[in-house]
């Protein structure tokens, strides 16, 4: 069975853009992996010797029911039962949120390895831009631009090594 990654963190930091640097090839692996749901993406992976599945969250409309910010909670939680390591992407221009917390807090709380990755980390030389992060408690922030591909590959030998 193929590693499982999950991609969480609040809209907008680039999970998404993450998702597609780490894949080749998307939706069409669910059939072959009886144990994980269908209303969430998922994509197949590979670099090197090392194959994964990557799970995106957080680009599915909410039901009527539940209102935007409990979406993404389930979504999440759903993603990271599902994991064997969870990427936990942080937006380094933004800086840490309030949701920040709320997410790193749970996946704590899970003890689920996680790797803590600051996305948009292009062209910042200043280590300042990353130090907040150290208060989620989850360790090292590792920069990343995922829009320009900046420190992606390692990302992967990064994230199973958690395993
Ligand atoms: P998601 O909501 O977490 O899935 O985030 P998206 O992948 O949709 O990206 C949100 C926005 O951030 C988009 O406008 C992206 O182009 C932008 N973005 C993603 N990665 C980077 C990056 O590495 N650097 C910069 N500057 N912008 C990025
Ligand atoms: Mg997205």
């Amino acid at each position: 069975m193929k590693p499982v990654i999950a991609l969480v963190g609040r809209p907008n930091v680039g999970k998404s853009t993450l998702f597609n640097r780490l894949t080749k090839s998307r939706d069409a692996i669910v059939a072959d992996f009886a144990g994980l749901t269908r209303d969430r993406h998922y994509g197949n992976g590979r670099q090197g010797k090392h194959e994964y599945i990557v799970i995106d969250t957080g680009g599915f409309e909410p039901d009527a029911s539940s209102g935007i910010f409990r979406e993404m909670a389930k979504q999440t939680q759903q993603a990271v039962a599902e994991a064997d390591v969870v990427i936990f992407v942080v937006d380094v221009r933004a800086g840490l949120s309030a949701q920040d917390h709320e997410i790193a807090k749970y996946l704590r709380r899970l003890g689920k390895p996680a790797l803590l990755v600051g996305n948009k980390a292009e062209g910042m030389k200043d280590s300042m831009h990353m130090s907040e992060f150290y208060e989620l408690g989850l360790g090292e922030v590792y920069p990343i631009s995922a829009a320009h591909g900046q420190g992606v590959r390692p990302l992967v030998e990064l994230a199973l090594g958690q395993l």
